[in-house]
Order: C-alpha cells, then structure tokens, then sequence
C-alpha cells in the first residue's frame, strides 16, 4: 500500500511532466473507486492548465488553473495555493498507479481515468483494488482545511514538544498511533514497523509510557526512515510504481517489515510477527523490548 514515500515520488516524478501542460480531453470510467467521480467535473477539468503537484500525508493535490471562461485568452499560470487553483485530489488507496505515459500506449487493465496532455502524453489513474479515489474540487476551495480535520502535521521538521505531548497523551499501542494519521501523516504498515525497529520500541509499548527522550527517539527515527525510503523511491510489494512508471527500491533495505523468522539486521535475533492495532507489526524481541 503507497505510504509518504511512494506518494511522494509519485508527486516528485509527475511534477515536471504535468505542470505547464493542459489538460485537453479526458474520461472517467464506469467503475466505482473508493469515492464518487461527478460527470459534472469533467467540464471543469478540461482546457484548465496544471499549476502545480503536491502531497499532503499521502494525497497527491494536483492544482489547475480553470479555463478563462471567455476563451479569448489563456489565463496566466498562478501560484500553487492560490484562491483560484482548482484541484484535482488523488489517493492512491492501495493499489492506486497515477503516471504519465505516450496517449498511443495501451491502456493497462483497471484503468479507470486518463487525461490528455497537449504535449501528446496521458496522465492515467489505474488502480486494481479501487480503495482509492480521484476528485475534483472548485477554485476557492481550502483543501488543506479540507484534509486538515483528519490529518497531523508532515513527519519532516517536526518540532519535539508537539509530537511529545501527542505520543504521551494516547493509552493507545504505538503502533496505532503511527498508523493514526492525525499524530503524524502519511505513516502505514511498512515505515510503522521499520521507524519502531530503528527507535528501539516495541510496537506494543503505550504511548503514555514513553518518556520524552524516547519520543524524541521515535520522531528522529520516522523522519530518517521516510527521508531514506524517499531516496530510494520507496517500496514496490506488490503494484506501486512511480509517477513515471518506475518501481521503487527500499523494499531491499526493509530490517523488519515482511522479515518474520529472519534475522535482525542490527542483532541478529529472529524477527517476530504479531498483530497489533489490526495489523501484522514485525519487530525484534531483542531490539524492542516493552
Ligand atoms: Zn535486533
């Protein structure tokens, strides 16, 4: 399932083949994803020019500057975040493949958008499960709010007191509150697992009984994992591919995830498999003890 990294080498490998470009024709199909595509948008999608591609947590906000309504003249290109950007909001659910490719290419299976670009590419949404969802919302629409009420603050840069206050007010396993994107956006299953393995913590440790140095060890930690995974253009399990069509590479430097019954990179200990928060968390009992 694309977590941060994979979002955002999708949003890294798109932006320069998408902004400037306009958007000349596209189609929807008949398959339902995760939320509803309006006919309606389809209008308002077309003619309009692609001003900028950006994550927030693991959305992919594609911001379009609308067709001048009098057709006489192209509107000039605007600052990302301006009040009269459009935005197409994407989510890569978990199988979600959102790249662009020649228009003349064969449209793989599960396809179920495409864009024509003038440049005669097409930007293609494919996406087998249909967990994920592709939108359209108008110019003045704050899609930060939008997202806002259910999404944390970015995992880079974090200052410390924030997230330490935030880890140790949750009675909840630590592996939940990752996976909860309102401490933290854009944590999943797979850099959950491989942050608490570099922090020392065991994923079933409560975040109330942290102390402070060691949410500051888990903080530092997820910010190396996921700046490390974003170098490597994230993990490829099963169909993730960047924006351009390329699998990622971290899936060779997992110390945990998916490694039941190995050995502990750093130890060498059998790395142990348990569900915690509803998901498989694999850990090293040696490393990460309670
Ligand atoms: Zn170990």
């Amino acid at each position: 399932m694309p977590e941060l990294p994979e979002v955002e080498t999708v949003v890294r490998d798109l932006r320069p083949l998408l902004v400037g470009r306009t958007i000349e024709a596209m189609w929807a199909g008949p398959a339902k994803l995760r939320r509803a595509w309006k006919r309606a948008w389809g209008g308002q999608v077309v003619g309009s020019t692609v001003a900028g591609v950006n994550r927030r947590g693991k959305w992919i906000i594609v911001s379009l500057v609308s067709r001048d309504p009098t057709g006489s003249e192209k509107t000039p290109a605007l600052p990302v975040g301006s009040r009269l950007t459009a935005t197409l909001l994407v989510h890569l659910g978990m199988t979600g493949q959102f790249t662009v490719a020649p228009t003349a290419d064969p449209l793989a299976t599960h396809t179920h958008f495409t864009f024509d670009l003038d440049d005669g590419n097409q930007l293609r949404y494919r996406d087998a499960r249909r967990f994920g969802s592709v939108e359209w919302f108008p110019p003045g629409t704050d899609v930060e709010a939008h997202l806002g009420e259910k999404l944390g603050p970015e995992p880079f840069g974090l200052p410390a007191q924030p997230f330490r206050d935030a880890v140790r007010a949750s009675k909840r396993t630590l592996k939940a509150i990752l996976l909860d994107q309102s401490v933290v956006a854009g944590v999943g299953n797979i850099y959950a697992d491989e942050s608490l393995h570099r922090a020392r913590l065991h994923p079933e440790t409560r975040g109330a009984d942290l102390t402070e140095t060691e949410c500051d060890r888990l903080r530092k930690a997820i910010e190396a994992v996921l700046t490390r995974a974003i170098e490597s253009r994230g993990s490829t399990i099963r169909d993730y591919v960047g924006g351009s069509g390329m699998r990622g590479g971290f899936q060779n430097e997992f110390a945990v995830y998916g490694r039941g019954g190995e050995g502990c990179p750093k130890c060498g200990a059998e790395i142990a498999v348990r569900r915690v928060a509803g998901r498989s968390s694999h850990f090293c009992p040696a490393c990460q003890r309670r």
